[in-house]
């Protein structure tokens, strides 16, 4: 197999037959290739469209997993069931232009391991989504010690080496495009301008950014942990200048007043130890819910393509067929 494209689908339902012609149009060329569809458990009339598309068409693989995951997770059983020499992970709302594929073949040809897309420009984003996700992306790359490149999604073609390390890290939060990053080999960028979703909404509302937010600070980087030892240093300092001003005034015969000024301090105080626990229960929690090593996820029925075919993946996947 020459080419696989894996697409993680929750609630595409009227997206499916324009994705499927304009992804037809371009694959051709790429014989022998597939297609993988992921249905993220949606309630719409999703995993209908995909097994309808994969009665019409061989090229295409679904599999519909048990219940919704989350895009992330979706995406990770889509990598597991690609069989392509090339693995290219897309969006279902046809957001990440399927025509770049062959100018991605191209960059492989010439050596790349991974040739990610990098956002030149978004069309038909909100301007809270553009400012949240620049400030987002720079963030994450000053806190992390791997170099993640910013704006940058998850649109990206892998090479089958490439794809298969991935399927050793076994990690629940898994926030891809930073894990291929920490993998390395020879990754470059193919600068393209993001088109508006095709159809349907966006299914990532504030609170999923968020916690994809948090996934990738927290998957990257303990340097949040060192906020605790920092705070420390900076508030023990201004408490030093406040007792020189205290005692000055004391010698002064000034005394200090002030109830207000207290209570002040002791809240914010309250409040930084609060914050510093918050950053410490984040890892915690992770770290608890690592260690339950339950199934990454569960697969709840397939159709078309190499349903048969022995299935690779890391450890914590489990298949219930
Ligand atoms: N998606 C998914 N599971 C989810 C949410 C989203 O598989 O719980 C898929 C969705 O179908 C799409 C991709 O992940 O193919 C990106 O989602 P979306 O377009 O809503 O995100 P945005 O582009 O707005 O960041
Ligand atoms: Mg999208």
């Amino acid at each position: 197999m020459k080419l696989s494209v894996v697409i993680p689908c929750y609630k595409e339902q009227d997206v499916l037959a324009t994705l499927h012609d304009r992804l037809t149009r371009v694959c051709a060329r790429f014989e022998p290739y597939e297609i993988v569809l992921v249905d993220d458990g949606s309630p719409d009339a999703t995993w209908e469209r995909i097994r309808q598309l994969s009665e019409k068409d061989d090229h295409i693989v679904g599999v519909r997993l048990s219940r919704n995951h989350g895009h992330q997770v979706a995406l990770s059983a889509a990598l597991e069931q690609a069989v392509g020499n090339r693995i290219v992970v897309m969006d279902a709302d046809l957001q990440d232009p399927p025509e770049l594929l062959p100018a991605m073949m191209e960059m492989m040809d010439q050596g790349a391991e991974v040739v990610y897309g990098q956002r030149r420009r978004r069309a038909g984003e909100s301007r809270f989504k553009l400012a949240s996700a620049h400030v987002f992306y720079r963030v994450l790359r000053s806190l992390s010690d791997v170099d993640i490149p910013e704006d940058t999604g998850d649109f990206r073609m892998i090479s089958r080496r490439v794809v298969d390390l991935l399927a050793t890290m076994p990690e629940r939060h898994r926030y891809v495009r930073g894990m291929v990053s920490w993998l390395g080999f020879d990754q470059r960028p193919l600068l393209y301008d993001r088109d508006p979703r095709f159809a349907g909404q966006s299914q990532y509302p504030l609170s999923k950014m968020l916690r994809l937010a948090f996934d990738g600070i927290t998957s990257f980087s303990i340097k949040p942990l060192r906020v605790a030892s920092i705070l420390a240093f900076v508030l023990a300092s201004i408490a030093i200048c406040g007792l020189l001003f205290i005692l000055v005034g004391w010698w002064l015969q000034k005394p200090v007043q002030g109830w207000a000024s207290l209570a002040v301090t002791v809240l914010f105080l309250g409040a930084m130890q609060l914050f510093v626990l918050g950053i410490i229960g984040e890892y915690l929690g992770r770290l608890f819910i690592e260690s339950k090593g339950r199934p990454l996820y569960l697969v709840a029925d397939r159709t078309g393509g190499h349903s048969s075919q022995a299935v690779v993946g890391p450890p914590a996947a489990t298949y219930a067929q």
